[in-house]
Order: structure tokens, then sequence, then C-alpha cells
């Protein structure tokens, strides 16, 4: 048992309005990972800036406001910032008007009927739960059990052309106070780059991801994994396709370092599976991938229970996204870094708030998630009502 009290009912409020609002947003820096290629295909593939959705809800007590944490293209997961705007206006918000809309935890099984589709139901979820919290001038944070008031972050190194490249985003993110580093790695691309990583930063907690880009079956690909246990990983994140459970579990076995799982991972059920097949020895959780900030807590929880190593993964989220998955990260079970990069992800970000000094991210404790945007970040913004 986590010790944690079961989530406490709060009031409902009185939905007036919900709005989409999407916003185009400028990245500091782009991150290049094994599926990149993909993008590139595409006339957008240049991705300088990000089309952010955000679901806004009104109610007659507080408002609310939670980000989408799609990407453009359908390359990470299946789902995408459109098919995410349209699931939301066809049948996940038409649902929560039908149902109990400003009461998150009564509309859950309303939004049960959808199947799939996590990240924008956790985005309309984290709408109205917001606006209960802030109602009731509750913290996400410590609504959901989180322990500590600030967390320390990790970061995430894209690929680079050259070693020095890399090594020197390396200094960039140890410079700004990142405690653990996680690689994004490809065939061809991983063992050298994680031995260079490792000289050159000592014994800095570091992870690698390779967002499914290896082949159990290609004896090249296996070899250069079977290099990585000599670097020391805390763990490997998705070596193989998200599908390939048991391709995963057969890796678990026969390599030293621990297999980290991230895509698959959609909900309770699918973690456990892949916790009893073998295939997963360390759990990446974002709470929109897995239908939001509620089901994340339950994860937390069983994690705890399981005895399986838990981390708060990220997307691209604005300073909106990254206050929410703060709340998660604070949790008591989080026992390794969570990817709240002490960098600048957007320049200038959907919200005022800063991101904290010295890799020390606050976990906001005022009303909510803590974040609403920044009101001359939306004046170029789209905005669509979703009427009753
Ligand atoms: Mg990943």
């Amino acid at each position: 048992m986590t010790g944690l009290p079961a989530l406490e009912p709060l009031p409902p409020v009185s939905v007036e309005s919900i709005e989409l609002v999407r916003v185009s947003l400028p990245l500091a820096r782009r991150m290049r990972t094994a599926r990149s290629g993909h993008e590139a295909v595409l006339p957008t593939g240049a991705k300088s800036r990000r089309s952010v959705l955000l679901v806004h809800v009104r109610a007659a007590e507080a408002e609310g406001w939670a980000e989408c944490a799609t990407e453009s293209s359908p390359t990470y997961s299946s789902e995408y910032t459109d098919s995410a705007q349209a699931v939301l206006v066809d049948h996940l918000i038409p649902r929560a008007w039908a149902g109990p809309t400003g009461d998150v935890l009564a509309l859950a099984p309303h939004l049960d009927a959808v199947r799939g589709h996590r990240t924008a139901r956790a985005c309309l979820e984290l709408a109205v739960l917001d606006a209960q919290l802030r109602a009731s001038d509750r913290s996400l944070a410590a609504w959901l059990g989180a322990t500590s008031n600030s967390v320390i972050g990790g970061a995430a190194l894209g690929m680079h052309d050259t070693v020095e490249d890399l090594l020197a985003e390396a200094d960039a993110a140890l410079g700004a106070g990142a405690v653990r580093l996680r690689a994004k790695i490809t065939p061809g691309r991983a063992a050298g780059p994680l031995e260079a990583l490792r000289t050159h930063c000592g014994g800095i907690a570091l992870q690698a991801d390779a967002n499914g880009s290896f082949d159990l079956h290609d004896p090249m690909h296996i070899r250069e994994l079977h290099q990585l246990d000599g670097v020391g990983l805390t763990c490997l994140e998705q070596p193989l396709a998200p599908e390939d459970l048991l391709g995963h579990a057969e890796l678990a076995r026969r390599l030293a370092t621990p297999i980290c799982l991230d895509e698959p991972l959609t909900s309770l059920g699918s973690i456990e599976a892949a916790v009893a097949l073998g295939a997963c020895e360390v759990v990446c959780l974002k709470p929109a991938r897995v239908g939001g900030w509620v089901a994340a807590r339950r994860i937390h929880d069983r994690c705890l229970e399981l005895g399986i190593p838990v981390w708060v993964g990220g997307m691209l989220e604005t300073g909106l996204g990254r206050a929410a998955n703060a709340a998660v990260a604070a949790l008591p079970g989080m026992v390794l870094p969570p990817d709240l990069d002490p960098r600048p992800r957007y320049e200038p970000d959907l919200t005022r708030d800063g991101l904290g000094v010295g890799g020390a991210v606050r976990v906001p404790d005022d009303g909510g998630t803590g974040a609403v945007p920044d009101p001359a970040m939306l004046v170029d913004a789209r905005v669509s009502e979703v009427p009753p």
C-alpha cells in the first residue's frame, strides 16, 4: 500500500462554456529523435513552432485550463493534435455536456464510452478538474497527495550529427541544473554517443530512449544494445516497437540494463500486463498518455505496490502542461527524476511563470494546476466554443 488516501471528491462546478483554443508557439529548441525522420518527409518537418490545443472550461465558480499533449503528426502515438480536436468536438465534449459536466470523478464513466484517444480525454478531464480545484482553492498537487513543493528535473537530449554537439547540449542541460540526462538514440547512434556522454559527464544518472527504433531480429542492433550494458544506464527506454511486449521481455532477460516502456503504457491494465510479462522494469508515466491525472495517481499507487520504479515523462508541454506534470512528479513514489527540463522549451512560453532556479521546478501550491495562459500569448489564438 502507498499510504496515500483515496482521491477526495470535490464539489461540482456549474460549467457554462467549454472552448477549444489553438495557439502557435515558438520552440526554443528542436529535438531530434529516432522518429524525426517520419516528420521530415512532410512540408512541416522543420518543427520550429508547435500548434498547441488548449481546453478552457468556464464555470460559474472558476475557470479551468488544460493543454493537450499531442504532436502535430501521429508519429509518437496514433493521436495527434487535429485528431484530438476532432474527438473532443464530436465525442468527448458532447458526452461531458450530457453527463455530470462539472465533476471530474463522476464524469469519468461517461467518457469511458470513447475508446482510446486518452490524451484528448486527459485534457478535458484536467480542464474540469482545474476549475473544481480553483473553486475549492486547492492545488492539484495537494489533492493528488504530493509531498514536496519542488522537484529537480532531468533533461532530454536530442540526437546530434556530432558527438561534440551532443556533449555541448549535455553541458548546457547540466549547467541549467538538470540532475539526469536522457539521450535520444537510434540504431548506429546509440553506443558511441552514450559512451562519450558517460566519459564526459562522469557519474551523472543517464537514460536512453530509442522510441521503438531497434529490431530484435537484427544482429547489429542487438550487438549495440548489449554494448549499452557497459554504460551504466538507469534504464533503456522503448528499444523495440510499442506493440512488441514479448520482444521487450526477451530483451529484458538478455540485457543487464533495466527496460523502461513509454509508448505502449496507455492504462493501468497495459502496465500490469507489461510488468507481468517481464517486459517492463521501469515505468515512464505520462498523465496525458494514460487518460488523465486521476488515472496517473492510480498508476503511481500500483507501481509502488508492484515495486516498479516510476518517473514522469514529458511531451513538448508549455508551462501550462509542465505545471500539471509537476504535481504528479511530486508524488512520494516518484523515485526517478521527471522530464521537467530546466531549460526553456518555448520562447516566449504560454505561461508567465518561470521554470524555477538551478533545476528545481516549483510545484504550484495555488488553486488547480497553478498555471494559466498569459493573455498576451492568446491574442492570435483561434477560439471555438463547443456548445451543449
Ligand atoms: Mg519516450
